[in-house]
Parts: structure tokens; C-alpha cells; sequence
């Protein structure tokens, strides 16, 4: 489960401050798939960084699987996060390495063994529907199998939390709704909750079970997504 309680997030700037969050407060469930949008500026992105603890907030706590990733330090950080995987707008692969070099790439970090290694990408490459294409290097393949890539490499290590960020926004609309579908049976397979922040509501509309509306770092409105969409 994670949790957000008062949240807030101020930056410093050169004329004072700016706050980025603003008090939010929040409950995501184990094996939901939960979607934040706004338009530019409402502060997804910060959201996203208080979430795999980049940033501290302000104030308030975080809470992710009963950790409080705001107050933790050191080991307890690290061991939280390990649970905490991320998927991109572009993608972020190495361009230098094979589609299965970019997979394993957090497993060779994790200290996992060669033929452990090579088990677990063969895996996940079935599980992103890339075979027979590990050899293949990132310029060679279509955005919407870069993007199948991300999101595997993302799995690698098992985490219980993927965060999506704008993670089909470079992406035409049937590659997305490729990747959507995809993002739907990973939820319903590996039974692992999905946050995704996206300023486009195809998106929220097509897999959320909830969603969070933020405007200028607040959350102005938050529920099931038939429900919050359905008000005038
Ligand atoms: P979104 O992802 O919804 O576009 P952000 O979280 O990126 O929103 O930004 C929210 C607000 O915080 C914006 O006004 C942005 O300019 C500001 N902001 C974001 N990051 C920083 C930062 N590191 N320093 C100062 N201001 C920031
Ligand atoms: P896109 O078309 O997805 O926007 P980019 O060229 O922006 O592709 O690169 C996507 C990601 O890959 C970026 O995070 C970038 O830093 C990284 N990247 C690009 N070129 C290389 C490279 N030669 N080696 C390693 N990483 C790279």
C-alpha cells in the first residue's frame, strides 16, 4: 500500500518559494492501477519523485509497503526503493547495448549470477512480447517496443510498484493502447500495483481503476474513474 498524508512539496526559487504539492493526501492499494493527471505544472512529476524517494517532501509523510521513505535513511531507503521501478516517456535505454544487455542491466547491478541472469531475461522478453529480438539494439526497434524494453528492464528485480511517468506519451495512439494493454496484464499477472501520471485522460479512461486530479499541486478531486469523470 501507499500513502501520503499532508503532503507537500515547496522548491526554493530565486524570488522565494513555489509549491509544487500542496497538502496531499492519498491512498493507493496493493494491485491497483492508479492514475495522477494534470495539465504541465500541477505537479506530477514532483508526485512521482516523492514517490521513489528522490525527493523529500516539505512535509508530510510517504509511505510505500509501510516504509516512510520521507524519514528513511541509508539501508531502510535502499531496501525501499528496491520495491520501486519506473518506466519512462523516452524510454532512457542505453543505446550501446542489446535489447537483452538493457534488460539485464539492473540485474548485473542487483549482484544477480550470469546464468540467473540470462534465465530472467529470457522471461521477461516473452513477458513484453519481444522474442527474438534480444539481440537487437534500441535504434532497430519501433517506440512502442522500446518502450516494451522499459518496461522490462522495470521488472527485472520484482518490484511490488511501477511507476508509469508519461510512460506513452511519446507514443501514436494504437502503440499506445498496445502498451496500455500490456501495462493491464502485467497488473493482472505479477498481481503488482501501477501508478501512472499522464495529462492525457484516454489513458486514465482505458486502465485505471482510480484516479487523483491535481491542478496546481493540489489533489482537487480523487475516486473511481467512471465516478470522477462523470461530473459535469
Ligand atoms: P508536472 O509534472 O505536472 O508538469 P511538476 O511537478 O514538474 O509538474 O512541477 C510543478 C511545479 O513545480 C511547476 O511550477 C514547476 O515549475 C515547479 N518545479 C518542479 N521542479 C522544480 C525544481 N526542481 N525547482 C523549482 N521548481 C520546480
Ligand atoms: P527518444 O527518441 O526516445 O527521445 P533519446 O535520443 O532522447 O530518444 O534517448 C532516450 C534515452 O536514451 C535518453 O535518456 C538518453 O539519455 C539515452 N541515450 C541516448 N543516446 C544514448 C547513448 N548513445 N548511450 C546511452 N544512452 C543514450
Amino acid at each position: 500500500m501507499i500513502q501520503l498524508d499532508n503532503v507537500s512539496k515547496q522548491y526554493k526559487t530565486a524570488n522565494g518559494s513555489l509549491t509544487a504539492v500542496d497538502n496531499v493526501s492519498l491512498t493507493i492499494q496493493d494491485r491497483e492501477i492508479f492514475g495522477i493527471i494534470g495539465y504541465s505544472g500541477a505537479g506530477k512529476s514532483t508526485m512521482i519523485r516523492l514517490l521513489n524517494g528522490l525527493e523529500k517532501p516539505t512535509s508530510g509523510d510517504v509511505l510505500v509497503n509501510d516504509v516512510n521513505i520521507s524519514k528513511a535513511r541509508g539501508n531502510a531507503l535502499r531496501n525501499a526503493r528496491h520495491h520501486i521501478s519506473m518506466v519512462f516517456q523516452h524510454f532512457n535505454l542505453l543505446w550501446s547495448r542489446t535489447v537483452a544487455e538493457n534488460i539485464a542491466f539492473p540485474l548485473e547491478i542487483a549482484g544477480v549470477k550470469k546464468d540467473a541472469r540470462e534465465k530472467r531475461v529470457k522471461e521477461l522478453i516473452a513477458l513484453v512480447g519481444l522474442e527474438g529480438r534480444d539481440d537487437a539494439y534500441p535504434s532497430q526497434l519501433s517506440g512502442g517496443q522500446k518502450q516494451r524494453v522499459g518496461i522490462a528492464r522495470a521488472l527485472a528485480n520484482n518490484p511490488t510498484v511501477l511507476l508509469c511517468d508519461e510512460a506513452t506519451s511519446a507514443l501514436d495512439p494504437e502503440t499506445t493502447d498496445a502498451i496500455l494493454d500490456l501495462l493491464v496484464s502485467i497488473n493482472e499477472k505479477l498481481g503488482l500495483t501501477i501508478v501512472l501520471i499522464t495529462h492525457e485522460m484516454h489513458v486514465i479512461r482505458k486502465i485505471c481503476h482510480r484516479v487523483a486530479v491535481m491542478e496546481k499541486g493540489k489533489v482537487v478531486e480523487q475516486g473511481n474513474v467512471l465516478e470522477v469523470f462523470q461530473n459535469p
